[in-house]
């Protein structure tokens, strides 16, 4: 959301009016974005994404390199004749781009929008909406400067952001301190009740099934950073996440050290990302989903212990 509509809200500035399409709703927390409103949802909206697809010019494809990121959405996007401009930091581009700005040593997309701006030398076009996007998806994508992914640059851009007039303590506020009490339930139930500490792996697995989700009232965004609270857990390497979710089980896998998330998730759960932070999916059933990470895990025993 925030290299979207930093990047919208740039292209504005030059009197483009790009649409911003997501696949699916965004976590309300991030809601006070400037035309965040604006976006469409690609669920629930599908005809309206499909023209708007077919009949632009270029589409501009953010945070994702390869086109089943995106879902359903995917498809058309591939099948659209618009010129497609990948900017991303995900590992193993899939190459559906006609242009891409791809560097998978950046902290962030957000960190390559601004790059991105720079390089055109139009950075006297940014203002404050444009650097508070940009600053939050630096912030999210990095932990708040603690990951690997952030290096000096990061900051440096972050510090030029901040010079653009943010309020970084109230976006700090709206993202991380504004949580509802059902959520802060929720949290507390999933660490309470649901986390499993598998220390002959060092892992800590947190599962939530649907009869949960439904019964926190569990939306997008509630579940985001819960899996990084197995990771928070001293000689724990690996942290994984497995929801029920409508359609299939989502996972979200999180390490430290040298073990690689993403190898995991690509090799076992058809998902990737990036080296300490990945994702995968599966279309098992949720408890079988369970069963066969437990099984899989046993083959990474040596490495998770060395
Ligand atoms: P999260 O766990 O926060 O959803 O995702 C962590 C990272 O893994 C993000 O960079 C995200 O883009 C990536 N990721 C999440 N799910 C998937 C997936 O199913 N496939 C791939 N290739 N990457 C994913």
């Amino acid at each position: 959301m925030g290299s979207s509509l930093g990047l919208k809200l740039f292209l504005n500035t030059l009197g483009f009016h790009p649409t911003v399409i997501t696949p699916t709703d965004f976590a309300g927390f991030l809601n006070w974005m400037k035309d965040s409103e604006k976006t469409v949802v690609f669920e629930g909206n599908e005809a309206r994404c499909k023209t708007l697809t077919a009949e632009a010019d270029f589409i501009f494809c953010l945070d994702f390199n390869h086109l089943s990121r995106i879902n359903e959405y995917g498809e058309f996007v591939g099948n659209s004749k618009a010129k497609k401009i990948m900017i991303d930091h995900h590992q193993f581009p899939q190459g559906f781009e006609d242009l891409s700005y791809w560097d998978d040593t950046a902290s962030s997309t957000c960190e390559l929008v601004y790059r991105f701006i720079a390089e055109l030398g139009l950075q006297a076009n940014v203002d404050k909406d444009i650097a508070s996007c940009l600053y939050t998806g630096i912030v999210t994508d990095t932990g708040s400067f603690r990951y690997s992914n952030c290096s000096s640059r990061t900051h440096i851009i972050a510090a030029e952001l901040m010079d653009f007039g943010i309020d970084h303590v109230a976006i700090h506020d709206q993202v991380f301190d504004s949580y509802t009490e059902k959520r802060v339930r929720f949290i507390g139930y999933a660490i309470s009740q649901k986390l499993e500490v598998l220390k002959e792996y060092k892992t800590a697995l947190i599962t939530i099934n649907r009869q949960e989700l439904k019964e926190y009232d569990v939306i997008t965004g509630d579940t985001e950073g819960l899996v990084n609270y197995g990771l928070s857990i001293e000689g724990i390497k690996f942290a994984v996440l497995i929801i029920d979710r409508s359609k299939i089980v989502k996972m979200s896998f999180r390490s430290k050290g040298k073990f690689a998330a993403n190898n995991f998730a690509l090799q076992h759960f058809n998902g990737g990302g990036h080296f300490h932070a990945a994702g995968g999916s599966s279309l098992v059933p949720f408890e079988e989903t369970i069963a066969q990470f437990k099984e899989v895990l046993k083959q990474y025993k040596e490495e998770l212990n060395a």
